[in-house]
């Protein structure tokens, strides 16, 4: 990583918050940078320290103020953690930002990434900061079969090639050629780290980093029965815990099973197909309307008036059921 190194010291941006790098400045830098483009955070990272350039200011700002310099970066959370965790800075650790992994744990908003982090660029210890560059750069030095998800896994390979002499540059270097040479388009001609590259050697860069597998779909096909007694359907309402919890449906079951309702059905007609997905399935309903003989109390149920129905909260499908009644007047 030499190489990486000399790289960095040579190519490495002119950003604000890589002058004067106090643990402050380094911090609130790599919460903007979160989720946001370097050219968006500049500006508010210099309007940021001319209104709380001390974690004294910050945490003594009224939090409406820090929102208000926030404005536009999205995310809000990050701008109320910020206020928080300076106040619990100024409370707990005399108003000095803590340098050990355990300490700056128990401050809001610092996750793996932050306290990696700012325990090498502002503290210079030997620490592993794993965003996605790094682990676009490091699948494909090592050419590794683990996905993208696998931090750990990340964490491990970043702290194998920090030596142990100024690792924090090292480590710095391997976010900065992620984000200006190892991008989703290598380019592996400019890249100090192409001799050993084994995507590269490989010819395999666009295989890395392996995406995680997503589970695969499962299709269902569910017979929907909308009963009627009189002006009243019966409906249910899904438990905590289930996908579809506080949401109302009618009843259901698979096409090929019972319904296992303890009531006398007459059917009255078969009511158009409703495709539609969640999470991992694809279900495709085939809603029918029923009759009852009689209305019976039935445990989990209720039974509801067509002006009430159309108030309740339904899913999704189901709601493409209600709508499909309500267009016809409810006239089957
Ligand atoms: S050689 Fe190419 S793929 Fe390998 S680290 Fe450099 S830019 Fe990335």
């Amino acid at each position: 990583m030499e190489k990486l190194k000399s790289w960095f010291l040579e190519h490495q941006r002119d950003l604000p918050w890589r002058e004067n790098r106090t643990p402050y400045r380094i911090w609130i830098s790599e919460v903007m940078l979160q989720q946001t483009q370097v050219a968006v955070v500049i500006p508010y990272f210099h309007l940021w320290m001319q209104k709380f350039p001390t974690i004294q200011a910050l945490a003594e700002a009224p939090l409406e103020e820090v929102i208000k310099a926030w404005e536009g970066l999205g995310y809000y959370s990050r701008a109320r953690n910020l206020h928080r965790a300076a106040q619990m800075v100024m409370k707990d650790f005399e108003g000095v930002l803590p340098s050990t992994a355990e300490e700056l744990d128990k401050l809001p908003g610092f996750g793996p990434y932050t306290i990696g982090a700012v325990l090498s660029f502002a503290f210079q210890q030997r620490a592993a900061a794993v965003d996605g560059n790094v682990v676009r750069v490091l699948s494909r030095f090592f050419a590794s079969d683990k996905d993208c998800t696998q931090r750990k896994h990340y964490e491990g390979l970043t702290l194998s090639v920090l030596s142990d002499k100024e690792p924090w540059v090292a480590m710095e270097g391997l976010i900065e050629l992620g984000a200006k040479i190892c991008q989703r388009s290598p380019k592996c001609s400019t890249c100090p780290l192409m001799e050993e590259c084994q995507a590269y050697r490989q010819g395999r860069t666009a295989d890395f980093p392996l995406k995680k597998k997503r589970p695969s779909t499962i299709y269902l096909e569910r017979q929907v029965a909308i009963i009627r007694w009189q002006d009243e359907i019966l409906v249910r309402q899904e438990k905590e815990g289930k996908v579809m919890a506080g949401l109302y449906e009618f009843p259901y079951a698979l096409l090929n099973e019972n319904l296992e309702l303890d009531l006398v059905l007459k059917k009255l007609k078969e009511l158009p197909l409703v495709k539609h997905g969640f999470t991992r399935y694809d279900v495709t309903l085939y809603p029918c309307l029923y009759e009852a003989t009689e209305k019976k109390i039935l445990n989990g149920y209720e039974w509801k008036k067509w002006n009430q129905l159309v108030l309740l909260p339904f899913s999704s499908g189901h709601r493409r059921i209600l709508k499909e009644l309500k267009d016809a007047h409810f006239t089957y």
